[in-house]
């Protein structure tokens, strides 16, 4: 999302997306972008404490996630490679 070049809604002048942030009463935190030509702003996301401490455990359960696959994976291709060495050396 960063360095990417957007097109303003509103005056249609191109800009570079940077993520500024705001907080909000109740340890709420607002990511917004803003036009740098006519100052007109866009929510990108808004997070409470709540979603911080989910995003963080997603984040980790993701990270789980593509270690546990990888391991998966090379333990499959293990028993793909046996079988076909089983079946060359009965050929
Ligand atoms: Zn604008």
């Amino acid at each position: 999302m960063e360095n990417q070049q957007v097109q303003c809604d509103a005056c249609h002048e191109p800009f570079t997306i940077q993520l500024k942030e705001r907080k909000h009463p109740g340890n709420i935190i607002e990511a917004y972008i803003q036009c740098p030509h006519c100052k007109e702003e866009y929510i990108s996301y808004v997070t409470d404490q709540f979603a911080r401490r989910e995003q963080d455990e997603v984040r980790k359960l993701h990270e789980k996630y593509i270690k546990r696959k990888g391991k998966l994976f090379v333990h499959m291709e293990k028993l793909k490679a046996d079988i076909l060495s089983k079946r060359e050396a009965s050929e």
